[in-house]
Protein backbone atom coordinates (compact mmCIF):
# COMPACT_ATOMS: atom_id res chain seq x y z
CA UNK A 1 0.00 0.00 0.00
CA UNK A 2 1.14 3.34 -1.18
CA UNK A 3 1.46 6.17 1.14
CA UNK A 4 1.60 9.78 -0.07
CA UNK A 5 1.20 13.20 1.42
CA UNK A 6 -0.22 16.04 -0.24
CA UNK A 7 0.18 19.82 0.93
CA UNK A 8 -3.01 21.99 -0.53
CA UNK A 9 -0.68 25.13 -1.53
CA UNK A 10 -4.03 26.74 -2.44
CA UNK A 11 -8.34 25.11 -2.39
CA UNK A 12 -7.64 24.05 -5.29
CA UNK A 13 -4.10 22.79 -6.26
CA UNK A 14 -0.96 21.09 -4.03
CA UNK A 15 2.06 18.79 -4.26
CA UNK A 16 1.93 15.04 -3.54
CA UNK A 17 4.88 12.76 -2.30
CA UNK A 18 5.37 9.82 -2.00
CA UNK A 19 6.28 8.52 1.88
CA UNK A 20 8.80 5.85 2.80
CA UNK A 21 8.30 6.59 7.10
CA UNK A 22 6.90 8.48 9.30
CA UNK A 23 9.51 9.47 12.23
CA UNK A 24 7.64 12.20 14.40
CA UNK A 25 3.78 13.54 13.90
CA UNK A 26 3.04 15.04 17.04
CA UNK A 27 0.96 18.86 17.94
CA UNK A 28 3.71 21.01 19.92
CA UNK A 29 2.70 24.07 21.68
CA UNK A 30 2.23 25.99 18.53
CA UNK A 31 1.95 24.04 15.47
CA UNK A 32 1.78 20.69 14.34
CA UNK A 33 5.22 18.77 13.58
CA UNK A 34 5.67 15.97 11.23
CA UNK A 35 8.81 14.73 10.14
CA UNK A 36 8.67 12.05 7.23
CA UNK A 37 11.00 10.58 4.93
CA UNK A 38 9.97 10.81 1.61
CA UNK A 39 11.08 8.70 -1.63
CA UNK A 40 12.01 11.60 -3.72
CA UNK A 41 13.20 14.83 -1.75
CA UNK A 42 14.79 12.45 1.53
CA UNK A 43 13.95 13.87 5.01
CA UNK A 44 10.90 16.28 5.17
CA UNK A 45 9.95 18.62 7.52
CA UNK A 46 6.09 19.62 8.33
CA UNK A 47 4.40 22.37 10.10
CA UNK A 48 0.91 22.90 9.65
CA UNK A 49 0.78 21.09 7.28
CA UNK A 50 3.27 22.81 4.85
CA UNK A 51 6.12 21.61 3.84
CA UNK A 52 8.98 23.41 5.60
CA UNK A 53 12.87 22.30 4.19
CA UNK A 54 13.44 18.85 2.56
CA UNK A 55 17.47 17.35 2.66
CA UNK A 56 17.12 17.64 -1.43
CA UNK A 57 16.63 21.02 -2.49
CA UNK A 58 16.86 23.29 1.09
CA UNK A 59 20.40 24.35 -0.04
CA UNK A 60 18.62 26.41 -2.21
CA UNK A 61 16.03 28.70 -0.17
CA UNK A 62 18.90 28.27 2.76
CA UNK A 63 21.84 29.85 0.70
CA UNK A 64 19.46 32.51 -0.79
CA UNK A 65 18.06 33.78 2.35
CA UNK A 66 21.87 33.95 3.74
CA UNK A 67 24.47 34.63 1.29
CA UNK A 68 22.67 37.75 -0.68
CA UNK A 69 22.57 39.97 2.59
CA UNK A 70 25.46 38.56 4.30
CA UNK A 71 27.78 39.56 1.02
CA UNK A 72 25.89 43.08 1.09
CA UNK A 73 26.37 43.94 4.37
CA UNK A 74 30.48 44.80 3.79
CA UNK A 75 30.94 43.39 7.95
CA UNK A 76 27.98 40.90 9.29
CA UNK A 77 29.10 41.09 13.03
CA UNK A 78 26.55 40.62 14.75
CA UNK A 79 23.34 37.91 12.84
CA UNK A 80 19.87 37.27 13.97
CA UNK A 81 17.83 34.67 12.65
CA UNK A 82 14.27 34.72 13.51
CA UNK A 83 12.53 30.95 12.86
CA UNK A 84 14.92 29.19 10.96
CA UNK A 85 14.88 26.53 13.97
CA UNK A 86 16.22 23.89 11.17
CA UNK A 87 19.49 25.23 11.43
CA UNK A 88 19.80 26.00 7.24
CA UNK A 89 20.22 29.75 7.72
CA UNK A 90 22.38 29.46 10.44
CA UNK A 91 24.70 26.66 8.50
CA UNK A 92 24.79 29.01 6.01
CA UNK A 93 25.95 32.02 8.00
CA UNK A 94 28.68 30.21 9.28
CA UNK A 95 30.54 30.04 6.30
CA UNK A 96 30.93 34.09 6.98
CA UNK A 97 34.09 34.57 9.02
CA UNK A 98 33.52 37.70 10.04
CA UNK A 99 30.40 36.94 11.81
CA UNK A 100 31.07 36.90 15.63
CA UNK A 101 27.51 36.40 17.16
CA UNK A 102 24.57 34.54 15.01
CA UNK A 103 21.51 34.17 17.48
CA UNK A 104 18.88 32.41 16.36
CA UNK A 105 15.23 32.91 17.93
CA UNK A 106 12.57 30.16 17.30
CA UNK A 107 9.53 30.05 19.14
CA UNK A 108 8.97 26.25 18.90
CA UNK A 109 12.03 24.02 20.87
CA UNK A 110 10.72 21.10 19.24
CA UNK A 111 11.23 22.30 15.60
CA UNK A 112 15.51 22.48 17.02
CA UNK A 113 15.23 19.42 18.94
CA UNK A 114 13.68 17.40 16.04
CA UNK A 115 16.03 18.91 13.04
CA UNK A 116 18.64 18.16 15.14
CA UNK A 117 17.95 13.84 15.23
CA UNK A 118 16.42 13.57 11.53
CA UNK A 119 18.12 16.86 9.77
CA UNK A 120 21.94 16.30 10.62
CA UNK A 121 22.91 17.90 7.16
CA UNK A 122 20.74 21.22 8.13
CA UNK A 123 21.18 21.43 11.28
CA UNK A 124 24.50 20.47 12.34
CA UNK A 125 25.23 24.45 12.91
CA UNK A 126 23.38 24.98 15.44
CA UNK A 127 26.29 23.53 18.14
CA UNK A 128 28.72 25.58 16.61
CA UNK A 129 30.23 27.86 19.74
CA UNK A 130 29.50 31.44 17.36
CA UNK A 131 25.59 30.35 17.53
CA UNK A 132 23.13 31.14 20.36
CA UNK A 133 19.88 29.33 20.33
CA UNK A 134 16.68 30.75 21.85
CA UNK A 135 13.69 29.73 22.38
CA UNK A 136 11.08 32.95 21.88
CA UNK A 137 9.17 34.97 19.96
CA UNK A 138 10.95 36.46 17.57
CA UNK A 139 8.47 39.63 17.89
CA UNK A 140 9.26 39.89 21.36
CA UNK A 141 13.30 39.60 20.55
CA UNK A 142 13.69 42.75 18.18
CA UNK A 143 12.15 44.51 20.98
CA UNK A 144 13.94 43.44 23.44
CA UNK A 145 17.16 43.94 21.53
CA UNK A 146 17.06 47.45 20.17
CA UNK A 147 20.08 48.77 17.67
CA UNK A 148 21.88 45.07 18.62
CA UNK A 149 22.34 43.66 14.68
CA UNK A 150 24.26 44.50 11.51
CA UNK A 151 22.11 42.11 9.75
CA UNK A 152 18.59 39.80 10.41
CA UNK A 153 17.00 37.34 8.86
CA UNK A 154 13.36 36.50 9.04
CA UNK A 155 12.71 32.64 8.25
CA UNK A 156 9.39 32.29 8.89
CA UNK A 157 6.59 30.23 8.34
CA UNK A 158 3.65 31.72 6.48
CA UNK A 159 1.77 34.52 8.38
CA UNK A 160 -0.27 32.26 10.16
CA UNK A 161 0.05 30.80 13.60
CA UNK A 162 2.55 31.93 15.57
CA UNK A 163 4.07 33.87 12.63
CA UNK A 164 1.37 35.75 11.72
CA UNK A 165 2.75 38.81 13.49
CA UNK A 166 5.87 38.77 11.38
CA UNK A 167 4.80 39.79 8.29
CA UNK A 168 3.48 43.46 9.74
CA UNK A 169 4.40 46.89 9.34
CA UNK A 170 4.98 46.55 13.34
CA UNK A 171 7.19 43.79 13.09
CA UNK A 172 9.16 45.84 10.63
CA UNK A 173 9.62 48.93 12.30
CA UNK A 174 10.86 46.42 14.84
CA UNK A 175 13.67 45.10 12.90
CA UNK A 176 14.79 48.95 11.83
CA UNK A 177 14.99 49.56 15.33
CA UNK A 178 16.87 46.18 16.06
CA UNK A 179 19.43 46.68 13.54
CA UNK A 180 22.14 49.11 13.86
CA UNK A 181 22.65 52.60 11.66
CA UNK A 182 23.68 50.46 8.53
CA UNK A 183 22.06 47.36 9.33
CA UNK A 184 19.99 45.30 6.85
CA UNK A 185 17.38 42.89 6.72
CA UNK A 186 15.56 40.05 4.68
CA UNK A 187 12.30 38.45 5.25
CA UNK A 188 11.08 35.01 2.99
CA UNK A 189 7.94 36.36 1.55
CA UNK A 190 6.51 33.37 -0.12
CA UNK A 191 5.34 33.31 -3.54
CA UNK A 192 4.05 35.45 -6.64
CA UNK A 193 1.50 33.04 -8.03
CA UNK A 194 -0.69 32.14 -5.01
CA UNK A 195 0.20 35.04 -2.66
CA UNK A 196 0.69 37.73 -4.52
CA UNK A 197 -1.07 40.34 -2.10
CA UNK A 198 1.08 39.33 0.33
CA UNK A 199 3.78 40.19 -1.56
CA UNK A 200 2.80 43.45 -2.18
CA UNK A 201 1.52 44.48 1.33
CA UNK A 202 5.27 43.41 2.94
CA UNK A 203 6.92 45.82 -0.10
CA UNK A 204 4.37 48.46 0.65
CA UNK A 205 5.04 47.84 4.73
CA UNK A 206 9.08 47.44 4.15
CA UNK A 207 9.41 50.86 1.94
CA UNK A 208 7.96 52.77 4.43
CA UNK A 209 10.17 51.90 6.87
CA UNK A 210 13.67 51.26 5.33
CA UNK A 211 15.53 53.23 2.74
CA UNK A 212 16.72 50.70 -0.04
CA UNK A 213 14.57 48.00 -0.73
CA UNK A 214 14.88 45.01 -2.96
CA UNK A 215 13.16 41.84 -4.09
CA UNK A 216 14.58 39.01 -5.23
CA UNK A 217 13.73 35.26 -6.28
CA UNK A 218 14.92 31.77 -6.33
CA UNK A 219 13.50 28.02 -7.41
CA UNK A 220 12.39 25.87 -4.84
CA UNK A 221 10.75 22.67 -6.34
CA UNK A 222 8.97 21.90 -2.78
CA UNK A 223 7.63 25.71 -2.17
CA UNK A 224 4.45 26.16 -3.18
CA UNK A 225 4.64 27.34 -7.30
CA UNK A 226 8.16 26.61 -6.99
CA UNK A 227 9.22 30.29 -7.43
CA UNK A 228 10.11 31.90 -4.09
CA UNK A 229 10.54 35.59 -3.09
CA UNK A 230 12.70 37.29 -0.87
CA UNK A 231 12.70 41.19 0.34
CA UNK A 232 15.64 42.92 1.71
CA UNK A 233 15.14 46.56 3.53
CA UNK A 234 18.12 48.34 4.06
CA UNK A 235 18.89 51.45 6.02
CA UNK A 236 22.55 52.07 3.89
CA UNK A 237 23.45 49.13 1.58
CA UNK A 238 22.25 48.39 -1.88
CA UNK A 239 22.55 44.77 -2.86
CA UNK A 240 23.04 45.67 -6.35
CA UNK A 241 25.69 48.03 -5.44
CA UNK A 242 27.53 45.02 -4.56
CA UNK A 243 31.06 44.44 -6.69
CA UNK A 244 30.28 40.71 -7.41
CA UNK A 245 33.81 40.36 -8.37
CA UNK A 246 34.72 40.54 -4.63
CA UNK A 247 32.56 38.49 -3.80
CA UNK A 248 34.23 34.79 -2.77
CA UNK A 249 33.26 31.60 -4.32
CA UNK A 250 32.44 29.36 -1.32
CA UNK A 251 30.91 26.34 -0.55
CA UNK A 252 27.83 26.77 -2.28
CA UNK A 253 25.35 24.67 -4.21
CA UNK A 254 22.83 27.77 -5.63
CA UNK A 255 24.13 30.94 -4.45
CA UNK A 256 27.11 32.60 -6.88
CA UNK A 257 29.01 35.71 -6.99
CA UNK A 258 27.39 35.97 -10.62
CA UNK A 259 23.88 35.34 -9.39
CA UNK A 260 24.23 37.36 -6.48
CA UNK A 261 22.89 40.41 -8.52
CA UNK A 262 20.62 37.97 -11.28
CA UNK A 263 18.83 37.01 -8.79
CA UNK A 264 17.43 40.47 -8.54
CA UNK A 265 15.67 40.78 -12.10
CA UNK A 266 12.53 39.76 -11.85
CA UNK A 267 9.54 38.29 -14.54
CA UNK A 268 7.42 41.17 -15.36
CA UNK A 269 4.04 39.65 -13.55
CA UNK A 270 6.31 40.32 -10.55
CA UNK A 271 8.03 43.43 -11.29
CA UNK A 272 4.25 44.93 -11.46
CA UNK A 273 3.33 43.41 -8.13
CA UNK A 274 5.98 45.51 -6.55
CA UNK A 275 5.65 48.65 -9.03
N1 LIG B 1 11.76 27.95 5.18
C1 LIG B 1 10.45 27.86 5.79
C2 LIG B 1 9.45 28.72 5.04
O1 LIG B 1 9.88 29.51 4.18
O2 LIG B 1 8.25 28.58 5.32
C3 LIG B 1 10.53 28.23 7.24
C4 LIG B 1 11.28 27.17 8.00
S1 LIG B 1 11.54 27.44 9.70
C5 LIG B 1 11.32 25.82 10.27
C6 LIG B 1 10.10 28.33 10.24
C7 LIG B 1 10.16 28.53 11.73
O3 LIG B 1 9.51 29.73 12.12
C8 LIG B 1 9.48 27.42 12.54
O4 LIG B 1 10.45 26.64 13.21
C9 LIG B 1 8.57 28.16 13.52
O5 LIG B 1 8.56 27.59 14.82
C10 LIG B 1 9.20 29.55 13.50
N2 LIG B 1 8.32 30.63 13.96
C11 LIG B 1 7.02 30.86 13.64
N3 LIG B 1 6.56 31.96 14.29
C12 LIG B 1 7.61 32.44 15.04
C13 LIG B 1 7.78 33.54 15.92
N4 LIG B 1 6.77 34.40 16.17
N5 LIG B 1 9.00 33.73 16.49
C14 LIG B 1 10.03 32.86 16.23
N6 LIG B 1 9.93 31.79 15.41
C15 LIG B 1 8.73 31.59 14.83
Amino acid sequence: MELWFTEKQTEDFGITMKIKETYVSEKTDFQDLAMVKTEEFGNMLLLDGMVMTTEKDEFVYHEMVAHPVLYTHPNPEQVLVVGGGDGGVIREVLKHPQVKKAVLVDIDGKVIEYSKKYLPSIAGGLEDPRVEVLVNDGFMHIHDHKNTYDVIMVDSTEPVGPAANLFTRGFYQGIYEALKEDGIFVAQTDNPWFKADLIQSVNKDVKEVFPIVRVYTANIPTYPSGLWTFTMGSKKYDPLEVDESAIPEIDTKYYTPRLHKAAFVLPKFVEDLIK
